[in-house]
């Protein structure tokens, strides 16, 4: 599972469809519709034909945009596409947005192995639900837990949002509440940023301040412990031993594919991305522009997303790929932060302690001067 010269392990790709934008989202523009969705499916699968992917890979993960946005028979395609990569994943995740799944889709996603469920809850607030654009009711989200439940999808997670515009500290815990009722195994949390570009943005929206967003967050922390959902990383919390495999890759600085329109891969000390234009993506499935990474930018980038794990940085894994262990590059940051008591070793991990994870990226500041 090093990087280097191997090929990844791990594959993304994203649905660039949406059955409609919602207010605050600058990264979706594309509605669906049928026709355009045919047209991409048969450049993804040029693009996969050409990529040459490895056959043994250990997690998938369908994302968006809305993967169920697709018809069912498309979804169907798209997931045969993938058939011959999948067959000994550990993990096989499709993101979904509660309005659009129905059983059909789901013994679908079952029949092409798909064995985790992220699912775009976003709230349980009716009103705010409406507000963010959302298609879905909090009924539609307990209608999807259950199809995919009876389908035999039960590693479900939740995204709930946070800091939003009219939303209290009540009814976020009320949300959260209502999330942890579904017993999800996993729940992410995210807090609105305005981007421009968006509905919000032009309606001159505002998230809230810096005070109550921190407060809610600590809040979702508490309460989320409370049901035994435990924080493996700055935003992510899972009952024991359902972390995602996926996201995890992507903590430990591991490198994957990046399929389709909208997606981006880093492989062999190079990041790519695709365009976001569908029509440019159509034309050409294989353009992307590449990055080269230096060993000091991967060096850097490790630390900064291995550090979000509560767990810690792999130091080992560090050593192993760079030749040199952590402090041949880091030495004045890492004993300014460990004497500060900021960061500390565990077990081979170097993790933030309890004061650093409320400032990682203060600490990150440090790890940019070396
Ligand atoms: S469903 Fe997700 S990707 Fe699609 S418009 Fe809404 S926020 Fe954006």
């Amino acid at each position: 599972m090093t990087n280097g010269s191997e090929k990844p392990y791990y594959l993304y790709l994203h649905v660039s469809f949406c059955r409609s934008v919602c207010g605050y989202c600058d990264f979706c523009h594309t509605v669906y519709r049928e026709e355009a969705a045919d047209r991409w499916l048969a450049a993804v699968a040029k693009e996969i034909t050409e990529k040459k992917i490895r056959k043994d890979l250990l997690t998938v993960y369908i994302g968006g945009g809305t993967p169920t946005a697709l018809n069912v028979g498309q979804l169907d395609r798209l997931l045969t596409l993938i058939d011959p990569y999948s067959q000994s994943c550990i993990e096989y995740t499709a993101e979904i947005n509660p309005e659009t799944l129905t059983d059909e889709k789901a013994v679908i996603l079952r029949r092409h192995r798909v064995n985790r469920a992220s699912v775009g809850m976003q709230t349980g607030d009716e009103h705010l639900l409406r507000l963010l654009g959302r298609r879905h009711t909090m009924a539609d989200t307990v209608r999807t837990v259950e199809i995919l439940r009876n389908h035999g999808i039960d590693n479900i997670s939740l995204d709930l949002m946070y800091s939003l515009p009219q939303q209290t500290m009540d009814t976020f815990c009320s949300s959260l509440e209502e999330a942890v009722r579904l017993n999800p195994s996993h729940l992410s949390l995210y807090s609105l940023t305005i981007e421009e570009n968006t509905v919000f943005h032009r309606k001159g929206y505002e998230h809230l301040d810096d005070d109550t967003e921190a407060d809610m967050y600590e809040a979702a922390v508490r309460i989320l412990a409370e049901h035994g959902y435990h924080q493996y990383e700055t935003a992510n919390f899972c009952l024991p031993q359902k972390e995602s495999v996926h996201n995890s890759a992507y903590w430990n600085y591991m490198d994957f594919y990046g399929i389709s329109c909208g997606a981006s891969g880093k492989e062999n000390h190079r990041r790519y991305d695709h365009t976001r234009s569908l029509r440019q993506y159509i034309e050409d499935p294989s353009a992307v522009e590449y990055t080269d990474l230096l060993p000091d930018d991967e060096k850097f980038e490790m630390i900064m997303m291995g550090l979000r794990l509560k767990r810690g940085m792999d130091l080992n894994l560090y050593k192993e790929r760079f030749g040199e262990p952590a402090e041949a590059r880091f030495g004045r940051a890492l004993a300014k932060m460990k004497e500060q008591k900021m960061l500390e070793e565990h077990d081979g991990y170097l993790r933030a302690t309890d004061r650093g994870f409320e400032i990682l990226n203060e600490i990150l500041v440090e790890f940019l001067d070396g």
